[in-house]
């Protein structure tokens, strides 16, 4: 893994919200704040948070479904931040997603064949004659084969959709996967089997994933990289062993804390951190930092301070005044 792939630098995603006519001042949802990182080629970056905390906005805003508040983007060297529609063809090409909900994200009424040769059509792809064999061969790369092609997504099972969602994914010959929350509504045991098919593909074809997900177990297993996202701020990034085996944000050490181990013995004697306190809103956040009111550990400058995510190991940013003297 050499260059850089995707960098984002200070992203912002704000929504404007409506206000009452009691309330005085504007409102807006700040679900993304100041987001710095970057993904190599070949590399996967899991990015792990609990609901609300901006990781699909993030995704969303990487691939310019969200337009960026303010910050950039920028993919293989291009600024693509700023890109009208027009402009932005060719990267939607090489930049492509998986949704959380293969179900909502299939339309019905169109047979599996006609889903995944759509994105061929819209860019052009392939001669028309060719298209047909091209599904093919990519429904044989995720799992599915030729029997699959006329038939509707309904007739699927939740396992098999997601599949179909990656190989629509695929259609475009894509760089650069966003797969946000691929496994989440898919039961255990079908979790494992598209996790090792997305590795596969990896392999194959040389993709670069941002893997969006709150099951940070699963997340241990396909990432080279963690990043855990709280209230929109990044607060924590660095290689999956780094954040699996020396956390150091108070957050991720909850987080982790909360992974169940199959082993009774062991599991009896982990201490379970439970986090206490009001999750604040994103909603005009106050000054400080963002996990002030469940930090076990939270201290005076945590009230008045926003601490900045700084490297204070090799490799492994936080963003903790725990760690500000280092
Ligand atoms: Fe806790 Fe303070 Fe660190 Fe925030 S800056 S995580 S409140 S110790």
């Amino acid at each position: 893994m050499g260059e850089n792939l995707l960098e984002i630098k200070g992203l912002c995603k704000h929504f404007n919200l409506k206000k009452s006519i009691f309330e005085k001042n504007k409102k807006v949802l700040h679900a993304v704040d100041d987001v710095t990182l970057e993904i190599k080629k070949g590399e996967t970056l899991g990015l792990v948070g609990e609901s609300g905390c901006g990781k699909t906005t993030l995704g969303r805003t990487v691939v310019r479904l969200y337009e960026p508040t303010s910050g950039e983007i920028v993919y293989d060297n291009k600024n693509i931040t700023n890109l009208n529609f027009q402009e932005m063809k060719s990267f939607r090409r090489k930049i492509q997603m998986i949704f959380q909900d293969p179900y909502a994200s299939l339309n019905p009424r169109q047979t599996i064949g006609d889903i995944i040769k759509e994105p061929m059509e819209i860019h052009n792809l392939y001669e028309e004659k060719n298209r047909d064999k091209k599904v093919l061969e990519i429904l044989e790369l995720v799992g599915l084969n030729s029997s699959h092609m006329s038939r509707y997504p309904h007739e699927f099972s939740g396992g098999q959709r997601q599949r179909v969602g990656i190989a629509r994914a695929l259609a475009c010959n894509p760089e650069f996967i966003v797969c946000d929350e691929p496994i989440s509504a898919l039961d255990v045991s079908i979790q494992a089997q598209i996790i090792n098919t997305l590795e596969e593909l990896q392999k194959k074809l040389g993709l670069t994933y941002l893997f969006i997900a709150h099951d940070l177990s699963m997340v241990k297993h396909i990432s080279d990289r963690v990043g855990i996202m709280y209230l929109g701020k990044l607060v924590e990034i660095s290689t999956s062993d780094e954040v699996y085996n020396t956390p150091l944000h108070p957050y991720t050490e909850a987080l982790l804390s909360a992974i169940p181990i199959p082993d009774p013995d062991i599991s009896s004697k982990k201490e379970r951190i439970i986090l206490e306190g009001d999750i604040p809103t994103p909603i005009n956040p106050k000054g400080g930092c963002r996990f002030k009111s469940r930090c076990p550990k939270a201290f005076e400058k945590c009230e008045e301070i926003e601490p900045k995510l700084i490297e204070v190991r090799e490799n492994h940013k936080v963003a903790c005044h725990l760690y500000t003297n280092i």
